[in-house]
């Protein structure tokens, strides 16, 4: 009898920033089968458990903690029937543990369903050296030729890690992901995919696992990818997050695009505090940026911190960007503060 080998992926209590944990458990197929999963996904595939201690996510006098599969997609490096199966942490009374932020952000959709607000985010991303960990591109002494020709280029002078790229876009479109495109950036070695536009629980648990996956590819080619905004200091550019947000009116009228950025100039201080850890060190006001302590929004103004795209504002419908997450948010955490201020500021 085959079996189905399940990746149980889940974001630990790591601070100021989770990192990503997995471990593997084998079902008989006729397991899968008996659960009802292939017809029923994530909620009917069995709970799973881990040591909490190990984790930031427990004491060692009582460890345990409960895995809760919350999203399955395939899994795209063992292939066949095997599966990624992306999971929320419970405590063992089955509360949601302090770590879990999917649970309020379930909520909050839940909320303002009505709105049918869609998410697409930009993830950059930087290849460091597994070893020396410096960004690839960089020379071992000094800096390489500094910004101007590296954003979308083409050429061996320019591109560091093209293939790694590829190949992460590939295991996301296998997996089923909402991967969207991909573009390298203007540091040499960081790199870009975009996920969405779609719900916000979907691009939140898609983003988590296109994590995961690029983390993984990066074993094979000994690259570390970093999330830290700002990976090299000085005049680098860092790495962010933008999070492009439309709801169902603001994809029919501008005036609701200006009246989700006069929401967002209201909350700007608790949107920082919660859009990922040494953001300060990116938000400068440079390299295409606003101030942390400030807040703009306009029309293809890329050093705004709300910024509409210029086809939104020709069409005068759309979406707009926040500019401001960091590469290392949590995406629950983000698209919960956004929903939570533009909607409930919107007539549904
Ligand atoms: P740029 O680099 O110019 O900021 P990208 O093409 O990298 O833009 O990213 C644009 C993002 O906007 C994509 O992730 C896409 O999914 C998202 N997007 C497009 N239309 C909408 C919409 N109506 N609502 C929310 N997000 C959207
Ligand atoms: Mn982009
Ligand atoms: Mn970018
Ligand atoms: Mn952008």
């Amino acid at each position: 009898m085959s079996n189905v080998i399940a990746e149980y992926i889940w974001i630990d209590g790591t601070s100021p920033t989770s990192q990503l944990r997995s471990k593997t458990k084998i079902f008989k197929k006729e397991e899968i089968l008996t659960m009802g999963t292939v017809t029923m996904g994530a909620d009917s595939l069995a709970i799973w458990g881990f040591d909490g201690s190990s984790t930031n996510q427990a004491e060692g006098s009582s460890s345990d903690c409960v895995l809760n599969p919350v999203f399955i997609c395939s899994d795209p490096i063992r292939g066949g029937d095997n599966i990624l199966v992306l999971c929320e942490v419970l405590n063992a009374d089955m509360t949601p543990h302090s770590t879990n932020t999917r649970k309020a952000a379930e909520l909050m959709s839940e909320k303002y369903k009505t709105h049918e607000g869609w998410f697409g985010i930009e993830q950059e991303y930087t290849m460091l050296d597994s070893i020396t960990n410096q960004p690839i591109g960089f020379p071992e002494e000094g800096f390489p030729e500094s910004q101007g020709p590296y954003y979308c280029s083409v050429g061996a002078s320019w591109i560091f890690g093209r293939e790694m790229a590829e190949e992460h876009m590939e295991l996301c479109l296998d997996a089923g992901l909402a991967i969207s495109g991909i573009n390298a950036e203007v540091m040499p070695g960081q790199w870009e995919f975009q996920i969405g536009p779609v719900s916000a629980l979907e691009v939140s648990d898609h983003l988590w696992i296109a994590r995961w996956l690029l983390f993984r590819v990066g074993e094979m080619h000994g690259i570390h990818p970093s999330l830290d905004p700002k990976p090299v200091p000085g005049d680098w550019n860092g790495a962010g997050a933008h999070t492009n947000f439309s709801t169902r009116t603001m994809r029919e009228n501008y005036q609701s695009i200006i009246d989700g950025c006069e929401a967002l100039s209201k909350t700007h201080d608790l949107h920082i505090k919660n859009y990922g850890d040494g953001n300060e060190r990116r938000l400068t006001g440079l390299h295409e940026t606003q101030s942390i302590d400030q807040f703009s929004y306009g029309a293809s103004d890329r050093g705004a911190s709300i910024r509409i795209p210029w086809q939104v504002e020709k069409d005068q419908k759309g979406y707009l960007e926040d500019r401001r997450p960091s590469a290392n948010m949590d995406p629950y955490t983000v698209t919960k503060l956004i929903l939570d201020t533009i909607c409930s500021n919107e007539p549904q």
